[in-house]
């Protein structure tokens, strides 16, 4: 018996989905919902190797989602043979830990926490809203971007700053792309053939965002994320760490209040900031095979942040077994891989440059057989991870 879990992310001007039957973890359908609210919007919709799409205009995610609803009835297969819809939801603050059947109730502490993540949790609501509304009689759940990282030590996680105010705002480290280093770090467990509890590892989900963690015996004991997914890592947009001095010197020198400050460090910093271009890394490293110095030297403050973060994790773990490349730039950029695996030779890791091949759609050992580290790279899949959580939530309540 088929069992298709409907996976919806929506973001601010898009929706993605898939379908997944978790009776065999096939992708049945998926699909894109571009530019909602702009001009050019558009929905491509993929069912095995059939390609579709529609370019209309699309004012809002009920819009959006009344056009996904369009898409199945239109190419397939029948959405309304879906058992639960799986939805991410980036900020779960200190209330949710794990996956959760969205009633009411949860609706409203999802709102609530929405001045914690003004950009990424609005939208979910929106898509919620609009799911519950073609789909009310299945269950609907929250999967929380946040939620792997909710057991971290408090050292970790706690900011040295005023003790009571981080607690009436509940200010500290919540970490993000949660449900990615979760299904990685497993996979790469089930790779190795090892119990995920007998080892350690150091996660890098190199994607348009960016974040690393350190797994302990399975647990997370840091990440680069923190109140919000602007810190730690250069990203495509973000800055990832910078001095919080630079607000106040904003104010006072630029006139830029903290949204606009806040809104810079989002949107127009970390690759593309830097090199005032693209933030797709085949684009800069066209440019730098052009001789551009700049490109060049984003790409060098780009490695140098992360080794930074590889070295203070090491320390931190003490022992580091596994070292793992995942998303857009980790699973493809194997020339990334290469320049940064080369800044840890210090260490004993070494990259064997005939493994290192540019894409990987399986999890494969980069790194020779004598490198202190076993570097992997292991493709992420969180809409997979999101479709189990869900079916385990739905199984669990039947
Ligand atoms: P998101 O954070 O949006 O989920 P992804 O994990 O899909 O991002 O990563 C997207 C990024 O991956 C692109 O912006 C690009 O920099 C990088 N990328 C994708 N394919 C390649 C490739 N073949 N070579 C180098 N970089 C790539």
């Amino acid at each position: 018996m088929t069992a298709p879990i409907l996976v919806l992310n929506c973001g601010s001007s898009s929706v993605k989905y898939q379908m997944i039957d978790m009776s065999t973890e096939t992708v049945l359908a998926q699909g894109l919902v571009d530019k909602i609210g702009l001009d050019g919007s558009s929905i491509s919709h993929k069912v095995g190797t059939d390609k579709h799409s529609i370019v209309e205009p699309i004012a809002d995610h009920q819009a959006a989602l009344a056009l996904v609803v369009r898409a199945f009835a239109n190419w397939g297969p029948t959405l309304h043979e879906a058992i639960a819809v799986a939805h991410r939801v980036v900020h779960g603050g200190e209330t949710f830990r794990q996956p959760t059947l969205i009633t009411p109730t949860v609706i409203a502490q999802i709102t609530a926490l929405s001045g914690l993540a003004p950009l990424h949790n609005p939208p979910a609501l929106a898509g919620i809203a609009a799911a519950q509304s073609v789909l009310p009689s299945v269950p609907h759940v929250a999967i929380f971007d946040t939620a792997f990282f909710a057991t971290l030590p408090a050292e970790a996680y706690t900011y040295a700053i005023d003790r009571d105010l981080a607690s009436k705002y509940q200010i500290r480290k919540y970490g993000f792309h949660g449900t990615s280093h979760g299904y990685v770090s497993q996979a790469s467990a089930n790779f190795l053939g090892r119990d995920i509890s007998s080892f350690n590892q150091i996660i890098c989900h190199l994607g348009n965002g960016a974040s690393i963690s350190a797994i302990q015996a399975g647990q997370p004991i840091d990440t680069s994320m923190g109140l919000t997914p602007v810190s730690g890592l250069v990203m495509g947009t973000r800055s990832g760490d910078v001095d919080p001095g630079l607000f106040a010197y904003l104010e006072r020198s630029a006139n830029m209040d903290a949204v606009a400050v806040d809104t810079m460090l989002n949107k127009h910093s970390g690759m593309a900031g830097m090199t005032g271009g693209s933030s797709d890394f085949r684009d800069i490293w066209a440019e730098i095979r052009n001789g551009d110095d700049t490109a060049r030297l984003a790409m060098d403050i780009y490695q140098h942040r992360l080794v930074s973060y590889i070295g203070a994790y090491m320390a931190l773990l003490g022992h580091t077994d596994v070292l793992v490349f995942t998303a857009g730039v980790g699973e493809n950029d194997h020339q990334v891989r290469a320049e940064l695996v080369s800044r840890l030779a210090g260490f004993g890791v070494k990259l064997d440059p005939a493994r290192n091949t540019p894409h990987n759609q399986q999890a494969t050992v980069i790194s020779t057989d004598d490198s202190s580290v076993t570097v992997l790279v292991v493709p992420t899949n969180e809409e997979l991870a999101m479709a189990r959580a869900t079916y385990k939530l739905v199984e669990d309540h039947a």
